[in-house]
């Protein structure tokens, strides 16, 4: 869920001073407090002014939050965070001014309760239960990777159990409610944290956070709900994909009770014999002959689907590097296309025939008569 900005929360400007971010609150607060309110969004609409306050009247905060935005501040401070190392003194004078008051215990009272309460996640019941998420790897052609492909993917996962559509009961009868948690599926423990008091909730130890128990276990999953199954997908690889990378597949992870997790196939892109990558730039060694290097000239130079022409200065040097426009990897989700960068390796020739050593000693004699020296 995304947050709505602080400021916006508050209906106060981005320069709003101290005072007038106090006075925001207050007003709200007022109008919110579950003591007053009891409409259903009250209490959601008490936390959200709760939280927006306690960021904005916090000097450090306030700064973090205007330099990073919600998203960035978000990852370094979570609400419980926020609340346990708010300014409790300031909390408790504008809640005694309003005449709601501490009850003698500003941290364990009315607030810390009503904190508490929020942060169970709204009221009660049983815990959520998602499936877990599930990796597999799959090894591509650089070749797929520039063009994209459709990829046929076998694995294993967890799946409603057929006879007991997922309960874990025998068909025809039910669970019973768990007599440790009352079928809430939680148990509670109260822990102090600053100004609030904070409820730990974990899981029920006897029903596993089903809230019930199975008096009649079905006899195929043994009460888990739950088998596994062989899936075959079809997976959508992007052209221009890197090494590395994970492709999402919501709902295909393991079964959870009320929400299956998700899968990730994460995609490597196997080495290929003449191309290296770097970023969507395609990088190839091509050796050219002394004497092309020396004389200049085309070349064939290979692509990733065909070949291309260089046109090689006279007296290119060994490891030149020239770059081919547009003939690299394709940009993810992008246009265009990175370059092909081809690096001239000059092979000297091993074996010479008769005349090409005759031609080559010639050359010589005349390279030493005009005066090079053997360093050229
Ligand atoms: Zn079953
Ligand atoms: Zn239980």
């Amino acid at each position: 869920m995304t947050k709505r900005d602080y400021y916006e929360v508050l209906g106060v400007p981005k320069n709003a001073s101290k005072a007038d971010i106090k006075r925001a609150y207050r007003k709200l607060a007022l109008k919110y407090h579950p003591d007053r309110n009891k409409g259903p969004e009250a209490a959601e609409k008490f936390k959200e002014v709760s939280e927006a306050y306690a960021v904005l009247s916090d000097d450090k905060k306030r700064a973090q939050y205007d330099q990073y935005g919600h998203a960035d501040f978000d990852q370094m401070y979570s609400q419980e965070d926020i609340f346990r190392t708010a300014n409790a003194k300031d909390f408790e004078d504008i809640f005694e001014d309003m005449g709601f008051g501490f009850g003698g215990d500003p941290f364990g009272g009315m607030f810390g309760s009503l904190f508490g309460q929020m942060f169970r996640g709204g009221a009660g019941g049983r815990r959520r239960e998602a499936g877990a998420d599930l990796e597999v790897r799959i090894e591509i052609t650089l070749e797929e990777a520039a063009e994209g492909a459709k990829k046929d993917i076998a694995y294993h996962h967890s799946k409603a159990c057929p006879r007991c559509r997922g309960s874990g009961n025998e068909p025809g009868t039910s669970a019973k409610q768990c007599d440790k948690c009352r079928g809430r599926g939680q148990v509670k423990q109260a822990r102090r944290a600053g100004p609030m008091s904070f409820y730990t909730v974990t899981t029920c130890p006897k029903c596993r956070g089903q809230g019930s128990i199975a008096e009649n276990p079905c006899r195929e999953c043994g009460g888990a709900g739950k088998t596994s199954a062989a899936e075959h997908i079809k997976v959508d690889i992007p052209a221009g994909i890197q090494s590395g990378m994970r492709l999402h597949m919501a709902g295909l992870g393991e079964y959870g009770k009320d929400r299956p997790g998700d899968l990730f196939v994460r995609v490597y892109i196997a080495p290929h014999d003449k191309f290296e990558r770097d970023g969507n730039d395609l990088w190839i060694n091509v050796p050219i002959s002394f004497a092309r290097a020396a004389l200049g000239g085309e070349i064939d130079v290979p692509t990733l689907f065909s070949k291309a022409k260089l046109h090689v200065p006279s007296g290119t040097q060994s490891h030149t590097v020239f770059r081919l426009r547009d003939e690299g990897m394709p940009r993810l989700h992008g246009s265009g296309k990175g370059d092909e960068m081809v690096r001239v390796i000059v092979k000297v020739p091993e074996k010479l025939s008769r005349k090409q050593k005759k031609l080559l000693k010639e050359f010589e004699g005349e390279r030493q008569e005009r005066g090079f020296f053997d360093i050229f």
